[in-house]
């Protein structure tokens, strides 16, 4: 069987997610959205970007959600990005509706596929997600902190003048402004970041991480799409390709770190069956008040777009 990603909003960000996976062969891809002219041109752009490189995929584009049946993968990246100024979790109000409608529909049309949920305020909506899907929370992840960790990975790298490559980073927590920069559990080349930075360059290099989303957005008008776009595809290929490769995720947690049934970011291994293992890293008290407030407030966004009733079983610790 030909793998199929379905990719449900072909904007800045599902057009670049969309461009990933084709370059790297991974699928086939249906790309869906509420405007038809919009997708059939970019449908009709990324076909011929693989006759350019000689890549055998298809690219349909399509306005109707019975298109996704069979895919392997649905990525959601439909709804309002931020203007400057904005908050992410301001965009609750427009997009919880928006993703609640098109997981109906994935429930409807592809109930084995795995989700992957990029639309902000991403970490509340993937717990909107995985109650409407109704699926088993493995098959419902929110692209969480990956965009963080690489940006702290880029940051360190510059602070230390080392190559970029040398540097492993995690962010954990939600993806706004209460994520939680892991420097403990950060490296260059093996050796722990917190040898090499005083606390005053843990506390710039945070403060940076924070803005950096905010700061794309003020210097060219529009959010991040370059690196979101190679990421979500990294992990559409940990899942078509059971790579089990370890990424900062969101998962909806059921015991691990004394969460349960709230979506946070956290390093997880993925592969063909989705979340397939949560890592539970040891905290410190500190880190683990931090992951608190994070958690706080992805429960206070979900509770702001939600009927009571669907909340009834969001604990805290
Ligand atoms: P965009 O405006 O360029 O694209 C959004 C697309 O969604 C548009 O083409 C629109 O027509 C479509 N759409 C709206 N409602 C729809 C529906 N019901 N069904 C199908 N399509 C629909 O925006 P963008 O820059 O691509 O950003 C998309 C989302 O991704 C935003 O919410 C943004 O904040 C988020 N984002 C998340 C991350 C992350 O790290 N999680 C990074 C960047 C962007």
């Amino acid at each position: 069987m030909v793998p199929l990603v379905t990719i449900v909003g072909s904007g800045r960000v599902g057009t670049e997610i969309a461009k990933h996976i084709l370059i790297n062969d991974l699928a086939d891809v249906v790309l869906i959205d509420i405007d038809p002219n919009k997708v059939r041109g970019e449908a009709l752009d990324l076909t011929h970007m693989v006759a350019m490189l000689g890549i055998d995929r298809d690219v349909k584009p399509s306005t109707d959600y019975r298109d996704m049946s069979g895919s392997d993968v649905v990525v959601i990246s439909a709804g309002i990005p931020r203007s400057p100024g904005m908050t992410r979790e301001q965009l609750i109000y427009s997009n919880a509706g928006i993703v609640y409608n098109i997981c109906k529909s994935i429930s409807e049309y592809c109930p084995k596929a795995v989700v992957i949920i990029v639309t902000n305020p991403v970490d509340a909506l993937t717990f909107i997600a995985w109650k409407a899907t109704g699926f088993e929370r493995e098959r419902v992840m929110g692209f969480g902190s990956m965009l963080d960790s690489a940006r702290m990975r880029s940051v360190i790298a510059k602070k230390l003048g080392v190559r970029v490559s040398k540097v492993s980073a995690l962010v954990m927590g939600e993806h706004g402004e209460a994520m939680v920069c892991m420097f403990r559990y950060s490296y260059v080349d093996g050796t722990p970041v917190i040898a090499l930075l005083s606390s005053e360059d843990m506390e710039e290099i945070r403060r940076t991480v924070r803005g950096l989303g905010a700061e794309i957005i003020r210097l060219r008008g529009y959010s991040s799409t370059h690196a979101p776009g190679v990421g979500v595809a990294m992990l559409v290929r940990a899942v078509l390709r059971d790579e089990k490769r370890v990424y900062p995720v969101t998962a909806i947690l059921d015991g691990e770190y004394g969460y349960r049934g709230i979506p946070l970011a956290v390093p997880a291994v993925i592969g063909r069956r989705g979340i397939e293992k949560i890592i539970e890293l040891e905290l410190t008290d500190d880190e683990r008040k931090e992951l608190e407030q994070a958690a706080k407030k992805i429960v206070e966004t979900i509770k702001q777009a939600l009927p009571p009733e669907l909340c009834a079983d969001i604990a805290l610790a």
